[in-house]
């Protein structure tokens, strides 16, 4: 279980003290029993995510044969979409199906594997970095107490999150996104789906149950704002 914050927010470093850590999780009211068992580690703080995406064939030739980059070695983002292994697992599928054809080419192998990888697996590397720069700017916005700018781009999927609660064709659509099945645009573009997201365009969010962030500064040991470094 993992609590994930913004890079640069001082007063969350606090959390990799166990004490501090437990007491954080337990003020979320829907997961504060996930805890109620023996730890088996301590807190293991994670910090310096990248997101990344290597290709080695550039200009349609490769820079190098006989390797290839798999899985992580490919590309990664931050963990919180818990798609790595989804990824990983298809992309392998991807260097079986191009090994298969090309053992005896190693150019064309690297070329046919990487011009796989680019179509069928990079938009899901973009959909989770554009995620990501969303979802640092909702945070920043947050901890500077400015109200959240309109992203007229990702309305509609946020409008998507807004109806996961109470329409189920939309939790249906989130879930396939979340879990490598779809990509947005596909969910937004299933017959009807639209239409029954437009009540929910522009709808704030409700938050989900749990501390307000000087609450969270409380239980962090900290009061006061803290000052949010740029990037995410
Ligand atoms: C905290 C966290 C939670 C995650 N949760 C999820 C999740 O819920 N669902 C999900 O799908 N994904 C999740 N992921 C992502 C997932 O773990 C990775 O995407 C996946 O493990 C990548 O697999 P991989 O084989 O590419 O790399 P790895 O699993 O990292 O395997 C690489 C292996 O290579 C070994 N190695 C490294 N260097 C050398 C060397 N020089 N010689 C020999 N061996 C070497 C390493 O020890 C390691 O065993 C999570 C990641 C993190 C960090």
């Amino acid at each position: 279980m993992g609590v994930i914050g913004l890079a640069g927010d001082q007063a969350i470093k606090a959390l990799r003290h166990a004490q501090v850590w437990e007491s954080v999780t337990r003020s979320f009211p829907t997961v504060a029993h996930w805890i109620d068992g023996e730890p088996i580690s301590d807190v293991m703080p994670m910090a310096g995510i990248l997101d990344r995406r290597r290709c080695f064939v550039i200009d349609d030739a490769p820079i190098a044969t006989g390797v290839v980059p798999l899985g992580d070695a490919w590309a990664c983002t931050n963990p919180s979409a818990a798609r790595g292994f989804s990824l990983g697992i298809w992309q392998a599928t991807l260097l079986r199906d191009a090994v298969g054809r090309h053992a005896d080419d190693p150019v064309s192998l690297v070329v046919d594997y990487a011009g796989a990888t680019e179509r069928l697996l990079t938009p899901w590397f973009q959909d989770q970095n554009d995620r990501d720069r969303q979802r640092a700017a909702q945070f920043r916005a947050l901890l500077e107490g400015r109200p959240l700018e309109p992203n007229p781009a990702h309305a509609m999927e946020l409008a998507l999150i807004s109806a996961v609660r109470d329409d189920p064709e939309a939790a249906r659509g989130w879930f396939d996104i979340f879990g490598c099945l779809a990509l947005p645009n596909e969910v937004l573009g299933r017959p009807g789906m639209r239409d029954r997201l437009s009540a929910y365009m522009g709808r704030p969010m409700a938050p989900p149950p749990g501390p307000t962030r000087d609450e969270l500064l409380a239980l962090l040991g900290t009061t006061g704002r803290m000052p949010v470094a740029a990037g995410h």
